[in-house]
């Protein structure tokens, strides 16, 4: 980091007007929490958990899990600190679980695979709740959640894991809950989803690919890979205006977040959280403190009607270089 956004790490991402974005970092590895608090993070909006796991030789147990996802908790003391429950297949899969399909990306991944074994997602609610006993500061962030059905069988399992702790004599809030909006049928029902939860949470790097059909990972797709995309941007503003619909607060953790250009337009749109690769944040916070939330809406102002990505591209970039 340089010494000018090193000296930004104490100072509140706000624009000059003072609009205040708390900027969060995504975090895995445990290494990580250390590069996350240096850079500023007001807390943490994304912790994979199955980061962990795939450094384990098979199910780490549900003390195990305590212990680790304690590490996280403690990091972050007074900072909201958002547990992902494990997001499995798709291109992440753990060697002593394989999965073997055609298509994994649309296939047994995420929130599906633990609703089908509920015997690890209550083994990991519950060392998620044993973990914040005293400290208070954790969320659960749930992910593919692709209809109501599959939020109103988790929602049914963290309280029962809840109900569960409470009789064993494990005394501690019920944690706020949030849905990841990551699949094309979540945007749709971000508003009834957004009542039944906490928060929302934006997975782009998930939705760009299910929005353009467009395999996150293959090299000879890429381009077509693009947040800037018109139907990208418009199903991101419309979870922004659910979620505020809903008096519910919207957050984003997909690489969108952690570029400067896509970041200032996420924020006029109304996401009240940033969070991101750790490395990113100096930079999202340092374009953020130079400019005004009228200077943001007027970007996403001029960017709506346009009708392809490297419009919006060259625009956005253009009128950020002329800011400074
Ligand atoms: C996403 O899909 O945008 C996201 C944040 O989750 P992951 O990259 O872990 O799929
Ligand atoms: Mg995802």
């Amino acid at each position: 980091v340089s010494r000018g956004l090193e000296a930004l790490k104490d100072l509140p991402c706000e624009t000059l007007c003072g609009h205040h974005t708390p900027l969060l970092a995504n975090t895995g590895l445990e290494t990580e929490l250390h590069h996350a608090i240096e850079r500023g993070a007001e807390g943490v909006g994304l912790y994979r958990t199955e980061v962990s796991f795939l450094l384990h030789d098979r199910f780490p147990s549900e003390s195990e899990q305590v212990a680790i996802y304690r590490r996280q908790l403690e990091a972050f003391k007074g900072r909201p600190v958002t547990m992902r429950t494990l997001d499995i297949g798709g291109d992440k899969g753990l060697p002593y679980f394989p999965i073997e399909e055609d298509n994994p990306f649309l296939g047994w991944r995420g929130i599906r695979v633990t609703l089908d074994h509920p015997e690890i997602f209550l083994a990991q609610v519950r060392a998620m709740i044993r973990a914040s006993v005293g400290l208070n500061n954790m969320r659960i962030l749930l992910p593919m959640i692709s209809s109501v059905r599959e939020l109103d069988e988790s929602l049914a399992l963290i309280h029962r894991a809840h109900k569960e702790l409470a009789d064993e004599g494990v005394v501690c809030r019920m944690p706020p809950v949030g849905v990841m909006i990551e699949v094309p049928a979540a945007v749709y029902q971000a508003g009834i989803l957004a009542k039944k939860v906490d928060f929302l949470s934006v997975g782009s790097n998930d939705l760009t690919q299910y929005l353009l059909a467009v395999d996150r990972n293959n090299a000879r797709v890429s381009s077509v890979y693009n947040a800037y995309h018109p139907a990208v941007l418009q199903a991101l503003a419309s979870v922004a205006q659910a979620a505020a619909a809903a008096g519910k607060p919207v957050s984003i953790c997909g690489e969108m977040a952690g570029d400067p250009a896509t970041a200032v337009l996420l924020v006029a749109m109304g996401y009240n959280v940033l969070s991101m690769s750790s490395s990113s944040l100096p930079r999202v916070k340092s374009v953020l403190r130079s400019m005004r939330k009228d200077q943001a809406d007027a970007l996403w102002a001029g960017v709506q009607g346009m009708e392809c990505a490297s419009e919006v591209e060259s625009y956005v970039d253009s009128a950020l270089q002329k800011m400074g």
